[in-house]
């Protein structure tokens, strides 16, 4: 039996000690394990490993002023213009930061892109640009004074404990944060996850993981292919039970041996 806590009526739920149940023959997990608030009882017998996600910090805002020359080392004669609307970082010759995560594994340069998005003109006659970032922690007061290559008042200077929230709307006109779980550090590992969360002759059963798939590669594409993959996989079990329930009544199989068989083929599967 699965038992779901939608997120959003967690709280109704809680109060009125009711859980919603139903069984199902299939169930097909098409989200990250790890953040599902699903719980299955009896408990699986092969719970997908939590898939090692980089924590992504997407920052777009909207400002008057070009990215600073200044903050990516071009020299005093470089103009804004000059500034590439596309900045990746990577790290510096002879840099191995191993298995490092978050903030001490993207390098020295602190964030690991930023981006101009789109050129706004104004209904006054003025331009606004919409810049994207992604960093590995929220961007501060200070940081985002350099990239726009805004003064930086002298008691910030040292101290990065604001968010550009704090910034004045004169420079910084519109902000959207948001924390993302994007793609997965990929560690060295020695199988991939199952596509099946059972045991092979233990209960639950019939129960399908699409997500697995994420702990190597993040992408639609790929999602898309193991749904298709599942799919498939519950289609032709279908059709083998049928033909072994018609097998058990020509053959007149007893019904251990109707389940033996039904076992190799469902071990097959795997
Ligand atoms: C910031 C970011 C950028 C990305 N960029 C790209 C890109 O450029 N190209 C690309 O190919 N891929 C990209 N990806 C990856 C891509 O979005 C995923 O691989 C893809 O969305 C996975 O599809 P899915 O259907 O398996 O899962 P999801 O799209 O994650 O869908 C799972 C759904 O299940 C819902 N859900 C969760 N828990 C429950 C519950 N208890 N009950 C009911 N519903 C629940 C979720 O709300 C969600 O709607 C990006 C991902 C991120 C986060």
């Amino acid at each position: 039996m699965l038992s779901r806590l939608p997120r959003q009526h967690h709280r109704k739920i809680a109060t009125n000690t009711e859980l919603d149940q139903e069984e199902f023959d299939t169930v097909v997990l098409a989200t990250p394990y790890q953040f599902s608030d699903i719980s299955f009882s009896p408990l699986l017998a092969n719970p997908p490993d939590e898939i090692p996600y980089v924590t992504l910090h997407v920052t777009l805002f909207t400002s008057p002023h070009r990215l600073s020359p200044s903050f990516f080392n071009l020299g005093s004669s470089t103009s804004a213009d000059e500034v590439p609307d596309m900045v990746l970082t990577t790290l510096p010759e002879g840099v191995d930061l191993g298995a490092k995560k978050g903030k001490r594994g993207v390098g020295p340069a602190g964030f690991w892109s930023v981006s101009l998005v789109r050129k706004i003109e104004m209904d006054d006659s003025t331009t606004q640009y919409l810049y994207k970032v992604f960093s590995p922690e929220k961007l501060t007061k200070t940081w985002m004074s350099g990239l726009l290559g805004l003064e930086v008042p002298k008691k910030d200077i040292g101290g990065d404990f604001e968010g550009i929230d704090r910034l004045s709307r004169h420079d910084i006109s519109w902000s959207n944060e948001k924390v993302w779980h994007s793609y997965p550090y990929e560690l060295p590992r020695l199988s991939f996850e199952r596509i099946r969360l059972e045991g092979e002759l233990m209960e639950p059963r019939g129960i399908w993981y699409t997500s697995g798939i994420e702990s190597f590669i993040s992408a639609m594409e790929t999602s898309a292919l193991m749904g298709k993959n599942v799919a498939r996989l519950i289609a032709n079990g279908f059709m083998v039970e049928s033909a072994l329930g018609s097998y058990e009544f020509e053959l007149g199989l007893t019904d251990a041996e109707f389940l033996l068989m039904k076992a190799a083929v469902h071990a097959m599967d795997y």
